[in-house]
């Protein structure tokens, strides 16, 4: 592979080999296709015109027999649907290449990679085949190196027409299932693929701590561990077994946001943090560290800014900690428009010039720039002045061939549809819909009012109740998820699927709150909550669907956590109508709900659980499937409260006996890991090969599990350690292990977990990792065990070695 590398290396110019340091939008060489207007379509003879109806796949609604027009006798319903099909073609977002442009942006620019997907929305496959296929001719041609093309893919196919959309990352965390998370790779990989897009911005690894950041539901919860695995088994089913010769069904993964971008300090998106060396290390970094180490072939940046240094420019982190410490030969990329925001937005550097020129010097290999020529000519400027070294371009360039030679493409750069015949199979739905299952969690059930009887009347309630829109949340079709209505028409909302499930004359909607669709994401309408209360009159239950809206970064900003009045003052009123009241959360983070807790009689959080969230949730209602979900992140009660599970020693207490009665009282709803069954589990034998160990030791930890229940049931066995008292002030506890068992009734099963000895350690006062000699608590379910390291021992190397 690296002679081959080496090989082209050799023979780019320093403009070719800039170029394949760029990454520009698709935009830049697409335009709306303007062949479509209603005085193209009212030309049209009745052929053409069956053949445009076929080409969007409008079949359905037109016939072309019915609109054709004749022009010398204009009939008005004929006209009208025209009309009508020529806003359904806009709204399909349909787009021409632009061949001029594709010209400059590959032939003088010399552009190696392109992203994002054309008119900002889902492509159907066939398109997006014929899109590469011209983008590598033209590749191939001026330059002889095929360009790799990258898609934010995020949770399934988010940009293939009929593909395979999963629940949000978030919502994956849920499942604690690895399986599901390993075939929402290898699904999402054979999809992309499928399009010829070899190359997927994900997953995010960023680790969700602050509860009001937009982008929580994009990761993987609150806790390193949880991350990593999950995290690790997306990367292995994306990238598939051999990394040096990736097949035709995989692609490369991206870690994303290297890193520590999840917790600003103000809960903004792309807002500074501040944050220790040892937090750093011990938790923002560990799931990116054995992400790289399950061989993740790329990295993002992290926009934001961590101890006043842009993620962009951290020499520290992208060429010590990430390509020095871990020896790592992969690609990293800025995120979009990261050296502007160097400049414009964070006043670190001055001039576009110096932006690119720390950048690059910091270790950025690929400039995501997005849309912008002028960084190209200025790196090429500073490589003249000797600012930016030959041996750093050579090096990122190697990287970025290296990619391309992994990926195939420098032997086969396009794919063909008609080679990937599982494309949005019944399969892969099988899949999405079983990880929305696993994934919602039950959180409250009082009086065992689930499941739900068949026959009973139950008023569906809320802004979330009928729209598949709030169901996948953002990066869905679309960046905000905004306008994804025409992809979603064949899936059920939370009413149709509880319709379905429970009878038609069963089941009623009355919103009492709507978002207004039409307008930015967080505006709802003038509320009809009077209506809702009178149709609850009639039901034996309500369903109040309560949350957000989608939306995806920034956008989604928010001054305050809390849910919105109108539907805290919906749900209010339904439960002071006395009959029961189950809430169902939809939401992409944790909003406040605190006042409406007490009164409702059951919770569910489904998070952003996907195409296939209301079937799930009604099959989980009715009790034909049972809750298996676990929460992948604390809820709060109130908004000064944003601890985490693994929160420090004095973090949360209650009053202190003692000189001075010191208290940090913070309540949270949920902690980490929690979520009810319909079955119960009992805990036992909770044993160790070793109690007393040291730094080189396994503890073969065994307990056993009963189903104790009636129904079989799924039981997520969560192993967490404390340390007792250490040096620095220990976490109150931490996940180190997890399996996700199946038990019948009346089963026992016995979990074995390994630990090293090392998972123990934690980061010193002066960075190190260390293990400290000490007592340690291992608790599983409701059992304890006390366990004693008898040495300390301190690592000398940055990360501890791998097993
Ligand atoms: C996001 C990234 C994404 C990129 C390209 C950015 O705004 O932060 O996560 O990969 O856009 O679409």
């Amino acid at each position: 592979m690296e002679k081959q590398v080496e090989r082209i290396l050799r023979n780019l110019t320093l403009e070719e080999k800039i170029g394949q340091m760029t990454a520009l939008e698709v935009s830049l060489i697409t335009a709306k296709d303007t062949s479509y207007t209603t005085e193209k379509l009212a030309l049209m003879p009745e052929a053409d015109l069956d053949a445009v109806i076929r080409h969007f796949g409008l079949e359905k609604k037109y016939k072309a027999a019915d609109m054709v027009l004749d022009l010398t006798n204009i009939d008005m319903d004929r006209a009208h649907k025209i009309y009508d099909l020529s806003l359904d073609i806009a709204a399909r977002g349909d787009f021409q290449l632009d061949e001029a442009a594709l010209g400059s942006l590959i032939g003088k620019y010399k552009v190696g990679s392109i992203l994002n997907p054309p008119m900002m929305c889902a492509q159907r496959p066939e398109v997006w085949n014929e899109l590469i296929r011209k983008i590598q001719e033209k590749s191939l041609a001026e330059l002889d190196i095929p360009c790799v093309y990258a898609l934010d893919q995020m949770h399934g196919t988010t940009y293939t027409e009929g593909g395979t959309l999963f629940p949000s990352a978030i919502n994956m965390a849920a499942t604690f299932n690895r399986d599901l998370a390993r075939s929402m790779g290898e699904i999402t990989a054979y999809e992309t693929r499928a399009c010829g897009v070899s190359w997927v911005y994900g997953p995010v690894m960023d680790l969700g701590r602050h509860q009001a950041w937009t982008r929580q539901y994009e990761g993987f919860g609150e806790d390193a561990f949880l991350a990593g695995e999950m995290g690790k088994a997306v990367i292995e089913g994306m990238q598939g077994t051999d990394l040096n010769d990736i097949d035709n069904q995989h692609v490369a993964a991206t870690l994303k946001h290297f890193f520590a971008y999840g917790i600003p300090d103000n809960g903004l998106d792309r807002t500074p943090t501040t944050i220790s060396d040892m937090e750093l290390r011990e938790r923002q970094f560990a799931p990116f560290l054995k992400g790289f180490r399950a061989g993740a072939l790329t990295t993002m940046t992290n926009s934001s800014i961590v101890n006043g240094m842009n993620g962009v420019a951290n020499k520290r982190f992208l060429t010590g900690w990430l390509k020095e410490d871990l020896d790592w030969d992969g690609v990293i990329i800025t995120d979009w428009g990261d050296l502007e925001n160097l400049r414009v937005r964070d006043h670190i550097a001055e001039t576009k010039k110096e932006a690119v020129m720390m950048a690059v010097n910091a270790g950025v290999d690929v400039l995501m720039v997005p849309s912008e020529y002028s960084y190209g000519p200025l790196l090429k400027e500073l490589v003249e002045e000797g600012k930016v070294s030959m041996h750093r371009i050579d090096d990122a360039v190697r990287r970025v061939l290296r990619l391309k030679k992994r990926l195939g493409l420098l032997d086969q750069p396009i794919t063909q549809i008609q080679d990937y015949p599982e494309i949005g199979s019944e399969a892969f739905a099988r899949k999405a819909y079983q990880a929305a299952l696993e994934s919602e969690v039950l959180l409250k059930n009082e009086d065992g009012i689930l499941p739900l009887r068949q026959g009973s009347r139950i008023l569906v309630t809320g802004p979330n109740a009928n729209s598949m829109r709030t169901l996948n949340g953002g990066w869905s079709y679309t960046w905000q998820g905004a306008g994804q209505e025409r992809f979603t028409e064949k899936f059920n909302t939370i009413f149709e699927a509880l319709q379905n499930k429970f009878g038609a004359q069963n089941v009623r909607l009355e919103e009492g709150v709507s978002y207004d669709f039409g307008a930015a994401w967080d505006k709802e309408k003038e509320p009809r909550i009077n209506e809702a209360v009178k149709a609850a009159a009639w039901a034996d239950c309500i369903v109040a669907c309560i949350g957000e809206n989608s939306y995806a970064e920034t956008t989604g900003n928010i001054a305050d956590i809390s849910l919105s009045r109108n539907q805290l003052d919906l749900v209010k009123a339904l439960e002071a109508t006395g009959k029961p009241v189950i809430l169902v959360l939809n939401e992409g983070r944790g909003r406040i709900i605190y006042d409406i807790v007490k009164e409702a009689k059951a919770i569910i959080h489904t998070m952003l659980p996907g195409n296939y969230g209301g079937d799930a949730l009604a099959e989980l209602l009715s009790g034909d499937e049972n809750f298996s979900g676990r929460l992948p992140y604390t809820y709060s009660a109130h908004t000064n409260a944003l601890v985490k599970y693994d929160y420090k020693a004095c973090e949360r207490r209650e009053v202190m006996s003692g000189v001075y009665d010191y208290d940090a009282k913070t309540y949270q709803l949920w902690w980490f890991g929690e979520g009810l069954s319909y079955t119960t589990f009992q805990y036992g034998n909770l044993a160790v090969d070793k109690t007393e160990f040291s730094k080189d030791d396994v503890l073969r930890i065994s307990v056993d599990v009963t189903n104790t229940g009636e129904r079989s049931g799924k039981e997520v066995v969560m192993l967490f350690s404390s340390d007792i008292y250490a040096s620095v002030m220990p976490d109150n506890r931490r996940l180190r292990a997890f399996e996700k068992i199946d038990l019948k009734p009346g089963e026992t099963k016995t979990v074995h977990f390994d630990i090293p000895a090392s998972d123990l350690a934690f980061v010193n006062m002066d960075g190190r990792w260390m293990l400290e000699e000490g007592d340690f608590d291992i608790m599983v379910g409701d059992q304890t065990l006390p366990i004693h390291c008898v040495e300390s021992y301190i690592w000398n190397t940055p990360n501890i070695p791998e097993e």
